[in-house]
């Protein structure tokens, strides 16, 4: 596809070809016609696909197509709320770059400064704002910040709000603006808590993901593990110490079952720190800095934490949580097999995680080896695939799991984002 059979006005088409940008991202291609077409959408794309053009564009054609070259009063038409500075920032100058060839305004604000100049950009009229949720309740409160004419709203990177903290900001955010407002959410995840925000905020959206690395690495070798959750932290140990296992990364759902993972490593004499939301930069860089000297020979994260992290070489990725997302899975067994250095994907699976399992085959289309020998199997269950399967169970299992997928999807919107 090129940008061209996307029919966006002219004057993006130049700041495009100016840019250098030839053909849409997979992002691009799939979220640009439903915004343009007027559809709420939830999209889940990581930083690198090219999201932010994904929905900079389209809107920067909306609003031409209602402002037009003429200067009139300058209203907001586009609130993008963001998790930091730097995406702020990175957002508006996007908007600035694909919007130069029109009489589009965008300003950038943000915690931490004198909000004066601020105040005064907002006076004088712009159409796109794009702001940290603090800064932008702030001077909401304040009166400077009018959202009555508001037609777009983007909530971008809304795992890592989520993570951060900013949750019930955002929701605050999105009842000031107005009910007939066109809203797109952006997230590299899909935690349940997003989903819900979107079951409750959106107005039946069109659902779009791209995994970055759309095929599971070649040079990645897959194994899976079918292990009861209580007995993961023995498996983990086991294999790093039977199978001499060194410099992995070990993938938990949330912070605190990383930081339960450190503690049960490091009492049986294994060098094992976390990485997560909770831990400051500083101390982030130094964890990060040991995995790389090999000071420190597993490291375990969360997906938010790991999102950044650039380890060449990386031998092993450990799953010890399945992620409910099966792109998740993609993304996080892409960081080894890089640069023609083999790499292993290891993941547990508890009898709680079996669709989980399932999903992620399906999408990567291939059926992976169960290693059925190992001294943690799921205890009452029969995990060899060729032996005879104990029916009984597996309808138990089938049924508490088909319960716990029910209630995830019981909300409003029924359908699945991916
Ligand atoms: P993002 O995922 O929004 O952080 O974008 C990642 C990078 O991709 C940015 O540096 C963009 O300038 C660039 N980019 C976005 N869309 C395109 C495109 N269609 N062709 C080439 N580069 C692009």
């Amino acid at each position: 596809m090129t940008f061209k059979e996307l029919h966006l006005i002219s004057n993006i088409q130049e700041a495009l070809k100016e840019e250098g940008y030839e053909n849409p991202t997979p992002i691009q291609e799939q979220a640009i016609p439903e915004v343009l077409a007027g559809q709420d959408l939830v999209a889940c794309a990581q930083t690198g696909t090219g999201k932010t053009a994904a929905f900079a564009i389209p809107i920067i054609n909306l609003i031409h197509k209602i402002v037009g070259s003429k200067s009139k009063v300058k209203r907001i038409r586009t609130l993008v709320v963001t998790p930091t500075r730097e995406l702020a920032i990175q957002i508006a100058e996007s908007f600035d770059t694909y919007g130069k060839y029109t009489n589009i305004k965008t300003l950038v604000i943000f915690g931490g400064v004198n909000q004066v100049p601020q105040v005064d950009q907002l006076k004088k009229g712009i159409d796109v704002l794009v702001a940290t949720p603090g800064r932008l309740l702030d001077l909401y409160k304040q009166g400077f910040i009018d959202l009555n004419h508001m037609h777009h709203l983007v909530l971008d990177e809304a795992d890592q709000m989520l993570d951060m903290g900013f949750i019930n900001d955002v929701k605050k955010i999105i009842k000031l603006t107005p009910e007939n407002r066109q809203t797109l959410l952006f997230s590299a995840t899909m935690p349940v808590a997003i989903r819900e925000l979107a079951d409750t905020f959106l107005t039946r959206p069109k659902y779009v993901s791209v995994a970055p690395i759309s095929s599971t690495a070649e040079l990645v070798s897959q194994k899976v593990y079918m292990v009861d959750k209580s007995d993961k932290r023995k498996l983990l140990y086991h294999l790093i110490r039977n199978d001499g296992l060194k410099n992995l990364l070990v993938f938990t759902r949330t912070k605190h079952g990383a930081d339960n993972v450190v503690k049960a490593l490091k009492k049986q004499g294994v060098e094992a720190a976390a990485i997560h939301g909770d831990k400051s930069q500083s101390a982030r860089q130094r964890v990060l800095e040991g995995f790389k000297n090999q000071e420190v020979s597993v490291l375990v994260a969360t997906d938010i934490a790991a999102r950044g992290i650039d380890i060449e070489n990386l031998p092993y990725v450990i799953n010890f949580d399945l992620p409910n997302i099966p792109e998740t899975y993609v993304h996080r067994i892409g960081r080894t097999g890089r640069a023609g250095n083999a790499g292993l994907a290891i993941s547990f699976c508890g009898k709680d995680e079996k669709t989980y399992w399932q999903d992620i085959e399906k999408l990567i289309r291939m059926k992976i080896k169960v290693v059925a020998d190992h001294p943690f199997p799921w205890k009452d269950e029969v995990v060899n695939p060729d032996a005879k399967p104990d029916l009984r169970n597996k309808k138990k299992t089938d049924q508490k799991n088909s319960n716990s997928r029910k209630s995830d999807n019981s909300k409003k919107n029924k359908k699945r984002w991916y």
